[in-house]
């Protein structure tokens, strides 16, 4: 399969092109990505020089440039993850989420739709479906109802996907995952925060009571969740994707304190972030009766292993934090 992976420098779709190219099959990847502050081309070191794989510094936001890629690489799947993805920054600054997250993915859909591709996946999220109360799970059947600029937008692009579905006969698929943990995770996410404080002996600033509840999945479970729905999602279906891993941000900050044996004084609890949703838990059912899905991470193995590659990465969140990650050009790139 010839694949467009957008935002693969990312936390995710760089977990993603590795997991295409590491698999041994003959797939071939171009990774467009604008290389925002999330971008990281460290996050790909190990597919660098790679026969099948193409980087491109661009926009999902440029058509001609999109087009370009398509036609040049005959590109047949496209799997969309490039986003503004941190509800912080989008309750500061909402407009890039909307022009991003909303405005290119309908370009991308459109170069889709022109080009004849034969499938196109939405990387989405459970953020959709806003907040649940003390019980319950979100379904694909839950009603749309974000509660941030950042879930808004990608409502948006999830209500666009389904259109050109529904419109133009388009083989598409909308992803909506629970939170990821795992390698590669930049540092302002709640995990690789409190990692990267906890080492350095930093506070540790929690929302709230800290009483909040995620629902947590490894990005490798992701990434083989995603491969599955490219592979047999059935046209127009959205899928959720989540492994049953519910823990309060209390939970969370007490077992990473408790792995790198550091003081809970570090601890601090901060004034809640506007409109926080209080807790999401996902129902997977349709993608593991569907397509035979099933996470292979416990959590408490996953996290310990991700605290495990935080210690042993320094150089690769200490890049981030001195800023020299951006100069970082590999070995081969193109600049559009
Ligand atoms: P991330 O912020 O780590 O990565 C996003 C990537 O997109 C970056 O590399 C960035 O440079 C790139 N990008 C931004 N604007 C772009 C543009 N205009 N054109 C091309 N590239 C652009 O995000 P992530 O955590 O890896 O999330 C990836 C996707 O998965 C997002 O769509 C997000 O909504 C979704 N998602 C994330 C989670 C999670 O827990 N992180 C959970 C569910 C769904």
């Amino acid at each position: 399969m010839r694949y467009l992976v957008t935002g693969g420098a990312g936390f995710i779709g760089s977990n993603f092109v590795k997991h295409l190219l590491t698999e041994g099959s003959d797939h071939f990847v171009v990774n467009l990505d604008v290389l925002t502050y999330a971008g990281n081309l460290y996050n790909l070191e190990e597919v660098e020089g790679h026969a099948n794989y193409v980087f491109i510094k661009g926009s999902i936001a440029n058509r001609e440039l999109v087009d370009l890629i398509l036609e040049q690489y005959s590109i047949d799947t496209i799997v969309n993850f490039a986003a503004e993805s941190h509800v912080d920054r989008s309750i500061t600054g909402p407009d890039v989420f909307v022009k991003t997250n909303v405005l290119g993915t309908q370009c991308l859909l459109d170069a889709a739709r022109a080009y004849g591709i034969s499938k196109f996946v939405q990387v989405s999220t459970d953020e959709v479906y806003g907040s649940l109360g003390e019980t319950g799970y979100f379904t694909e059947d839950t009603p749309l109802a974000p509660s941030s600029p950042y879930s808004a937008s990608k409502t948006a692009a999830d209500l666009l996907v389904k259109a050109y579905h529904e419109t133009y006969g388009m083989n598409v698929n909308i992803t909506r995952c629970s939170n990821n943990y795992g390698p590669n995770h930049f540092p302002e996410k709640l995990i690789p925060l409190l990692i990267t404080n906890a080492l350095q002996g930093k506070e540790l600033p929690i929302y709230g009571d800290g009483s909040n509840v995620r629902d947590w999945l490894h990005v490798r479970d992701h990434c083989q969740a995603i491969d599955l729905v490219v592979h047999k999602g059935r046209p127009g279906e959205v899928y959720n994707i989540g492994g049953h891993n519910e823990k309060t941000n209390n939970e969370i900050v007490q077992m990473i304190t408790d792995q790198l044996n550091v003081s809970k004084d570090l601890i601090t609890y901060v004034a809640d972030r506007p409109g926080h949703d209080k807790r999401y838990a996902i129902d997977p059912t349709k993608i593991t009766t569907e397509l035979g899905w099933k996470p292979s991470y416990y959590f408490e193995e996953g996290l310990k292993e991700t605290v495990e590659w935080y210690l042993a990465n320094e150089g690769w969140w200490k890049n981030i934090m001195n800023g020299s990650y951006v100069t970082y050009h590999p070995k081969k790139s193109g600049d559009q």
